[in-house]
């Protein structure tokens, strides 16, 4: 394996504090991507940027022996506005980049990939690209995705919420609301009356889809003596499960609608971003990646356990796991209950923990593809379970 650095780092380890460094932010992510690129193509990958039409995006492959069957690593390099790698996705590139590169050392039959994923973060125009490369056919001819994600647990198969927001606009009528308020029509009513309704809703809802509303007003006029002419709010919508959202969805819009009505407003409602799926997960693939940290003496709670919890976040590598098996491993760097998307894990994405970390998740995701393509009775699991999934409840 060849190293970047010149220094004394390895290269894995170069290369996430150089990611670190950069903090750059999604779908502005060049630099970063321009080094990932350069650290598979001087490792023998054939590389491609601009991948899919986004700008930020790549794929590197590698193809050895016969080529088949073919395992590809998801990776992520954008960091949060305003204050770094605080998600730590410089080890996700990192963790991407060389576990293809040590898989290609081991394995003998087989190709390689790495495919780079901008703005996982949602900061800009190619925000959730792994859900655009998923409905356009990116991972058509894998077998297998393996990625990862730093935090401050272990563990595998962690299920995900489905999720879409909006932003509803209400069109009023300005008036002095002193000399002329019967001229008046405000839009900020329709928006409280509409942030009112949803919470009556929250409690006529089914309550084994963990079903989360959250919402704001963004806007709601200017002036105390100006009837609000306009008013703007945003709503994310989540649930496990992807039916019931279509049919929260269908009673949100009547909401909005009917309070329009009762205002003599007008509307409209925008999608915001793409849908966060849910991730369908694998269970003989999570089994292996945990058989494989257990023997490291690396405590990873059993799947069961991990299902059996409410899931908290959306992510757009579910919509990779609904096309192809695929399961993001989630390494721990932090102390338990370190809070995210702060200070203490931007620092702890750079700290020695990360480091030592990171060289096993490197170790067991090359094991796990190397075993994917040499074990063709875990490989017919792992596809069984994609189209019959198992019930692990
Ligand atoms: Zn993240």
């Amino acid at each position: 394996m060849k190293d970047v650095s010149e220094g004394k780092e390895p290269g894995y380890w170069d290369l996430a504090l150089r990611i670190h460094d950069l903090s750059e932010i999604g779908s502005r992510e060049f630099e970063s991507s321009r080094i990932l690129m350069k650290v598979l193509g001087d490792n023998g990958f054939r590389v491609a940027g601009n991948f899919m039409n986004i700008p930020t995006a790549f794929k590197a492959e590698k193809v050895i022996g016969n080529g088949s069957p073919s395992v590809a690593f998801l990776a992520e390099y954008d960091a949060l506005p305003g204050i770094g790698h605080a998600c730590g996705h410089n080890l996700i590139a990192s963790s991407a980049v060389y576990s293809a590169i040590r898989a290609t050392e081991k394995i003998e039959n087989g190709t390689v990939s790495v495919f780079g994923t901008p703005d996982e973060e949602g900061s800009g125009e190619w925000s959730g690209s792994k859900i655009i490369m998923a409905e356009k056919g990116a991972f058509k001819n894998v077998d297998l995705v393996l990625g990862s994600h730093p935090g401050d647990r272990w563990s595998v198969g962690d299920p995900s919420l489905a999720d879409l927001d909006y932003e509803v606009t209400f069109k009023g009528k300005a008036a002095h609301e002193a000399a002329n308020p019967d001229s008046g029509r405000s839009a900020l009513d329709a928006a409280v009356l509409t942030y009112t309704a949803v919470n009556m809703l929250r409690q006529h809802v089914r309550r084994d889809v963990n079903f989360v509303m959250h919402g704001i007003i963004k806007e709601g006029g200017k002036a105390s003596n100006v009837t609000p002419e306009r008013a703007v709010l945003t709503y994310g919508i989540r649930t496990s499960d992807i039916e019931y959202h279509k049919d929260v969805v269908r009673r949100f819009k009547k909401i909005v609608e009917g309070c329009a009505n009762a205002t003599e407003t007008t509307y409209s409602i925008k999608e915001i971003g793409m849908m966060y799926s849910t991730t369908k997960v694998n269970v003989p693939l999570s089994n292996k990646v945990r058989e494989k940290l257990v023997e490291r003496g690396i405590e990873c709670p059993p799947l069961e356990e991990t299902l059996s919890k409410i899931p908290e976040g959306s992510t757009d590598f579910a919509n990779v796991t609904q096309v192809v098996p695929a399961l993001e491993l989630q390494f721990k760097i932090a102390p338990e209950g370190t809070p995210w998307h702060s200070r203490e894990s931007l620092e702890a994405a750079r700290s020695a923990e990360a480091k030592r970390v990171l060289s096993e998740v490197i170790d067991v995701l090359s094991d796990t593809a190397e075993e994917f393509t040499r074990n063709s009775a875990f490989r017919e699991a792992v596809k069984n379970d994609f189209h019959f999934p198992q019930s692990v409840l």
